[in-house]
């Protein structure tokens, strides 16, 4: 799994995150590098950044302006690829509802065992 600082290095010069962090857990770095793949073969202009990457109702949310539909497109996949990932190990996993909100969990994650 690729760490933040790994995702900063590669991709630091297309973000400005506005947490100066990654706002979802470390399950969904290989699917955000892979996004930010993408999406860097369609910067729209120099100086575009991405300033929120963040859970958001249990899917991975890639927030930007001025985007093209290229770029909304592999945001879009991204959406829908991370709501079959485990945002907190990587593994293959499905949404859930608890207490009202929805997670994206494998079912050790979504009972808090960690044996890694
Ligand atoms: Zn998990």
């Amino acid at each position: 799994m690729k760490t933040y600082e790994e995702i900063q290095e590669r991709f630091g010069y297309m973000l400005d995150l506005r947490m100066g962090q990654l706002e979802c857990g470390e399950g969904w770095h290989d699917l955000i590098w892979a996004s930010l793949e993408k999406m860097e073969k369609h910067i729209p202009e120099e100086g575009w950044k991405i300033p929120i990457i963040k859970e958001k109702f249990g899917a991975l949310n890639i927030q930007f302006h001025r985007g093209t539909m290229e770029l909304r497109d592999i945001s879009q996949d991204a959406e829908m690829l991370s709501q079959t990932i485990c945002e907190c190990c990587g593994v293959p996993a499905k949404t859930v509802k608890r207490d009202g909100w929805d997670y994206t969990l494998c079912n050790t994650c979504l009972k808090g065992d960690k044996n890694d």
